[in-house]
């Protein structure tokens, strides 16, 4: 198998914690896959690195070699000797973005709670969303009046289906998991053909809907399934389950992708 760049969001992509079922081999075939030699495998995610490593614990996932965590706004590198946060990423989009002063514009919102301490990122501020507020509506206002007040930033919008509440993250508008990535493609030199992206939710879209091949896992939600429309197998795959008589959630909706769009991969992956 030539080199390739296998970039996969966490939770409800490889990570089973929706409420569908997950495959049994599932996981264990990814790992397989992932210790392959010509295979660099990136963790994509909102996650803050404590909870990324307690979740590779938790879950027994792979080491990555890569990390994109804080919805991209920091770039680890794993080595023998541990994780080596990426500098020259942090001062790209570090740039242009007083953090502070976002944090007390957003404060008229009354529907913002500001997420616990841990969950905030030098270049990251995230807020719990009331339930039941109208959230493309509530994301319009917000947007509109960061623009009018000159600030770059980017909104992203989730749910938390276990706990049925909103989430929100504003960022330098120059960090986005598509940035991340596409930095990432840039500096360890992989092109697109060689390059693979699985997501499930909201803050996957943009990278979901970019030139990067991507796989949307079976148990993605349905706002999602819709956002991506009608977009060409050749760069987007949703899957749908069948393959290696899997059910295409989480870690087998990855493996289904990688077959799709890799060949070899999936010739690999069926001699095992
Ligand atoms: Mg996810």
């Amino acid at each position: 198998m030539k080199r390739r760049l296998l970039c996969v969001d966490l939770d409800r992509t490889l990570i089973p914690n929706g409420i569908q079922a997950e495959s049994k081999q599932a996981l264990a075939l990814f790992r397989q896959f992932a210790a392959h030699e010509a295979l660099a495998l990136v963790y994509v995610t909102g996650r803050h690195r404590s909870l990324i490593e307690q979740g590779i614990a938790e879950y027994g996932l792979p080491q990555p070699d890569f990390v994109i965590a804080d919805v991209g706004t920091t770039i680890y590198r794993i080595t023998a000797t541990g994780w080596h946060r990426w500098h020259a990423w942090s001062a790209l989009i570090g740039q242009d973005w007083p953090r502070a002063d976002i944090d007390r514009l957003l404060s008229v919102f009354t529907a913002l709670k500001r997420q616990e301490a841990d969950k905030q990122g030098r270049h990251k501020l995230s807020y719990y969303v009331e339930p039941g507020v109208g959230g493309q509506e509530l994301m319009d206002d917000i947007a509109t009046h960061l623009y009018q007040a000159g600030m770059k930033s980017s909104l992203i919008w989730s749910i938390d289906e276990h706990a049925s509440i909103g989430l929100l993250d504003v960022l330098p508008a120059s960090a986005s998991k598509l940035h991340a990535i596409r930095f990432l493609m840039q500096q360890a030199n992989y092109d697109t053909e060689h390059t693979l992206f699985a997501g499930d939710s909201g803050n996957d879209l943009d990278v979901l809907l970019s030139d990067i091949p991507s796989v949307l896992v079976a148990n993605a939600e349905d706002d999602v399934r819709t956002a991506v429309g009608q977009v060409h197998e050749d760069v987007l795959y949703v899957a749908r389950g069948g393959y290696l008589e899997m059910n295409g959630n989480y870690a087998a909706g990855i493996l289904e992708g990688v077959a799709h769009f890799w060949p070899e991969a999936d010739t690999w992956l069926r001699a095992r």
